[in-house]
């Protein structure tokens, strides 16, 4: 299968006629090909966006939101093959994909096509002197730039509200998994999005998400992915003074008090810890855990860890599927080494599992729990992004604020404790975006979503994101 870009509303080849290859990561094997695009393509995609920018700004909210919720509905008409299309190409069970990501892309393209319908802006009374409006325009054409691990889900987060918000918008889903971003086009078509409203070029971050980054036209960038990535995009995007909302990486605590309800924090650690093969930036990847109950904790923590299955994605009963590519799991390998060498012990997993047939290939970790780090070694300081969590005892909150601030990331935190006060003043100290307290990943689309620190730069999420993708002018009116 040969997957194309999708400009101007239609599907075509990138310029180069040049395509590369696309692998199956529970196989490890090619099964299909992407474009190997250029900056051509962008200038393509960008010229196609710009053209349709007048039209697409000034159709109305009800038009916009009828055309976004035709494709929320042909998203779910489409569940099954998306969520097996998303399976195969990202190495995640399909189960996963079921429950999470598919409905979740549906999920994203409703809540902004309907958030547009009640976003309004202020006006601020100088009492009888003047009043001041705010008119919020959408911004033009606009970037959008998403990572492998949650990939529709999080392609669709970007979109809608540049969308709903009037603008046109030229996207590139990560290279490593394009399949669904493609079948999304064809989505779009159906649904009778105009023509160049939403571009999709697919290629190389260096090439195609440079050039996005570097188009003079193109004035906002949304990007998620890793902070280094963030790091090339704000350089080369600041001095040309784009709008940029920047989603990076994420090193989470998941801090466990003794006073916690002990049965939900340990299913829901061994969850946070290793859905999505630990390939969620939101997963927790340091476990601290309150002296009394570490021993205990640690014990029944590791005993679950044994009991995940490592399997087909395409099999019902796996909890874990294949990581994304070879380069990944070589990377995360890398990481166990490292903790090793930096004195850990491996308690569980710490190597790569090979399975039978057509699985022998794929890319299968077993799930990894470390013990006896320092909070301030390399494993506990980087971000790893896959199915390996360290787990160390603590004795006061002062000294686990100190272990869970410690790393340059600030994305999200886990707190569990059954003692409201204590979850308030620790929730108030950690430097994170995000703090659950006694659950995870409950997310509320409306509330700010984004890390503080090397974890992001802005805040997704609600109205945050329509405030994102339009430019705001006051009026003053002298009366
Ligand atoms: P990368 O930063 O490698 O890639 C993200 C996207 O940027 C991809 O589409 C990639 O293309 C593209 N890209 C790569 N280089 C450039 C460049 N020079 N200019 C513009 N675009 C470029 O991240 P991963 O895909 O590896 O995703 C994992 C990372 O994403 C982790 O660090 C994770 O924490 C983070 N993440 C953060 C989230 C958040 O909300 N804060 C949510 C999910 C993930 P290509 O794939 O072709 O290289």
């Amino acid at each position: 299968m040969q997957i194309q870009n999708y400009i101007g509303g239609s599907l075509i080849n990138p310029s180069s006629n040049l395509f590369l290859d696309n692998y199956n990561p529970a196989q490890g094997k090619v099964y299909s090909y992407i474009p190997d695009s250029e900056k051509e393509d962008i200038e393509k995609a960008y010229k196609a966006a710009k053209e349709a920018f007048p039209s697409w700004s000034k159709t109305t909210r009800e038009e916009r939101f009828r055309i976004m919720m035709k494709i929320a509905d042909l998203i779910e008409q489409k569940h099954d093959e998306l969520a097996l299309a998303e399976s195969i190409d990202n190495g995640k069970p399909v189960k996963l994909a079921h429950h999470v990501d598919i409905p979740r892309a549906a999920s994203n393209i409703r809540f902004f096509a309907t958030a547009i319908m009640h976003y309004a802006s202020e006006s601020h009374d100088m009492n009888g002197v003047a009043i001041n409006y705010t008119l919020r325009k959408p911004i033009g054409v606009v970037g959008c730039i998403s990572p492998w691990n949650l990939p529709l889900y999080l392609f669709t987060w970007k979109i809608a509200p540049a969308l709903a918000a009037g603008n046109t918008v030229v996207a590139k889903p990560s290279e490593v998994t394009p399949m669904t971003a493609y079948l999304f086009s064809k989505i779009c078509i159906e649904a009778g999005l105009p023509e160049g409203v939403l571009n999709i070029v697919h290629g190389l971050g260096v090439k195609v998400g440079a050039a996005i980054t570097e188009h003079p036209g193109i004035k906002a960038i949304s990007f998620t992915g890793g902070t280094e990535t963030g790091k090339a995009i704000a350089k080369v995007a600041a001095p040309m003074f784009k709008k940029l909302s920047l989603e990076l990486g994420g090193k989470n605590p998941n801090i466990i008090f003794a006073d916690c309800d002990f049965e939900n924090a340990l299913r829901t650690s061994v969850m946070s810890s290793f859905a999505n093969q630990g390939q969620i930036c939101l997963c927790g990847s340091r476990i601290f855990v309150e002296r009394p109950i570490y021993e205990k904790f640690k014990t029944a923590f590791v005993e679950k860890v044994k009991k995940l299955k490592v399997g087909d994605p395409n099999d019902a009963s796996s909890n874990l599927g294949a990581l994304v590519s070879k380069d990944h799991l070589e990377k995360v390998l890398g990481y166990i080494e490292l903790a090793k060498e930096e004195g850990g012990t491996i308690l569980t997993g710490g190597e790569q599992i090979h399975l039978d047939g057509e699985l022998k290939e794929g890319n299968y970790l077993a799930p990894t729990v470390i013990e006896g780090l320092a909070f301030n070694c390399r494993t506990n300081q980087e971000e790893i992004f896959g199915p390996v969590v360290t787990i160390m005892p603590f004795d006061t909150e002062e000294e686990v604020l100190t272990y869970a601030n410690s790393t340059q990331y600030g994305l999200a935190a886990t707190v569990w404790t059954q003692d409201v006060t204590k979850a308030n003043r620790v929730a108030a100290q950690l430097e994170s975006g995000i703090v659950w307290v006694n659950c995870w990943l409950v997310r509320d689309l409306r509330t700010p979503f984004g890390g503080v620190k090397s974890s992001g730069v802005g805040r997704e999420g609600g109205f945050n994101a329509l405030n994102f993708f339009t430019e705001p002018t006051n009026v003053c009116i002298k009366l």
